[in-house]
């Protein structure tokens, strides 16, 4: 088995001869769990755009307003520290689950995959079996050729606009935007996005498919650097397996000279990446595991014991695995773990109102018509809660202080207000030139939310 493949160890992928890989659909365990994970992903998908938290939509990345709602949270750009975190987590985790687990991401969990073992779903709905699909494109144009040709074609568009339009809805308002669409009313930018949604999501899971893997995502060029030889991958166990030959069920192999691989081809026609295992392992494979389910169907029939294909490593395979703790895995569980409890000591200590302040940079201080001495402020507070929220606002560090903002300060959900104010003081309450001084803002009616920041009095 090879590791760590690089560029020029490829094996090309055997097609049929005009380049189509015509993918046999499989039956058996892994296909059943990636089915299943599968659809629990587009429902989740489809769904949490309609669900409300606290009254916002659960998902919506509002670009316009630059505010991210998440389950309830807003995030702001102020927030970039959590939403760095949210990207690091994600890192390690990918960084764990291949070490460890190996492509799963991309045969159970990845859109790409989702979408495209979707497509070929519908594609053998209508065009049918694999040996049905291969003899259709075999045959001159005919009226039923054109006719399911152009029904599998608006089906897959079908979805692939529904697809769009739902992966919109992460970005716009989801009643707003099916409203919109039923009275026709999508703006200019909303229609773009959505056609070009639509045009990938066609393109990519109806027609470049396995190609998207090899030739586009990164994530396929780089995740060889995290595998090592106690990886999970799918393998072929070459020793169990050759010579591979074909013989009938009563045979004794080792009679005939023969390992268990009866090169039925099955594990080769259900590889949506058109390739062949037992060629050892490739750039290409993703671990669907559906040659294991093929092979294992195979293995049963000849009454052979299953797992000539398996999902093993190359530890396993050679009798000397030490189990799958090591050290690179347990590091980037950690790493995990630490980024995980700092993001949710950040939430824990998040308060639900920002204050910034900056002094007038023209003037130092005037002195007013009675002698006092002025300083002027702005205050810029963001109301990060999920509703509109009046606050008070005091200062302390100088007796005597006034402020020309006396009265409740109103500012709706996310919004960012400037306020500007004038404080004034006597001079005979000021002892120095420059006094430190705290601003505070509370919640009219939730003390607990409430935040200060210091400035200086400037005098004299
Ligand atoms: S070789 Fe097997 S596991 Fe890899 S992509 Fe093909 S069918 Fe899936
Ligand atoms: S499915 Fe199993 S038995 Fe059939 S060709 Fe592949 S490895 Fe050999």
């Amino acid at each position: 088995m090879k590791q760590n493949i690089n560029p020029q160890d490829l094996i090309i992928a055997p097609k049929n001869a005009n380049g189509t890989i015509y993918v046999r659909q499989q039956k058996g365990f892994f296909q059943r769990l990636r089915r299943n994970i599968g659809g629990l992903l587009v429902l989740l998908f489809l769904a949490l755009p309609w669900l409300d938290v606290n009254s916002k939509q659960s998902i919506l990345l509002d670009l316009d307003l630059l505010q991210f709602h998440v389950f309830g949270m807003t995030l702001f750009p102020q927030d970039f520290t959590l939403i760095a975190g949210l990207f690091m987590v994600a890192t390690f985790l990918l960084f764990f689950v291949t070490s460890w687990l190996g492509r799963i991401w991309c045969g159970f969990l990845c859109p790409q995959t989702v979408w495209s073992f979707g497509y070929i779903w519908i594609e053998e709905k209508i065009e049918g079996t694999r040996n049905q699909r291969i003899n259709l494109d075999k045959q001159p144009w005919s009226v039923k050729k054109i006719s399911k040709k152009m029904l599998k074609h608006l089906v897959w568009l079908a979805v692939a606009f529904f697809s769009g339009t739902s992966f919109l809805a992460y970005f716009v308002p989801v009643r707003e935007l099916y409203s919109d669409m039923l009275t026709l009313q999508w703006s200019g930018t909303v229609s773009f996005w959505i056609g070009l949604f639509t045009i990938c999501t066609y393109g990519n899971a109806g027609w470049l498919r396995e190609k998207m893997c090899h030739h586009m995502c990164p994530y396929a060029r780089f995740q060889s650097v995290m595998f090592d030889n106690e990886t999970l991958v799918v393998a072929y166990d070459e020793n169990r397996g050759e010579g591979r030959g074909a013989r009938k069920r009563k045979d004794d192999p080792k009679a005939l000279g023969l390992g268990d691989c009866v090169d039925c081809n099955l594990c080769v026609d259900v590889c949506p990446v058109g390739i062949d295992i037992r060629d050892g392992l490739q750039y290409e494979c993703i671990d669907c595991g559906a040659c294991i389910d093929a092979c294992d169907q195979t293995m049963t029939q000849f009454n052979y014991p299953k797992g000539l294909i398996s999902y093993t490593s190359e530890a396993k395979l050679a009798g000397k695995s030490a189990g799958p703790l090591r050290a690179k895995i347990i590091s980037y569980a950690v790493l995990s773990l630490i980024v995980i409890s700092g993001m949710v000591a950040t939430v824990v200590n998040t308060v639900a109102v920002e204050l910034s302040i900056s002094r007038d940079r023209n003037v130092l201080y005037r002195i007013n018509d009675n002698d006092d001495i002025e300083n002027s402020y702005q205050l810029k507070i963001l109301n990060k809660s999920s509703q509109t929220m009046r606050y008070q606002l005091k200062v302390t560090g100088l007796v005597g202080i006034s402020s020309s903002k006396n009265q409740l300060i109103e500012v709706a959900s996310g919004e960012l207000l400037d306020v500007v104010l004038t404080l004034t003081a006597s001079p005979e309450d000021i002892k120095q030139p420059v006094t430190k001084l705290t601003f505070i803002i509370e919640a009219n009616d939730n003390p607990d939310i409430t935040v200060s920041t210091e400035t200086r009095f400037f005098a004299l």
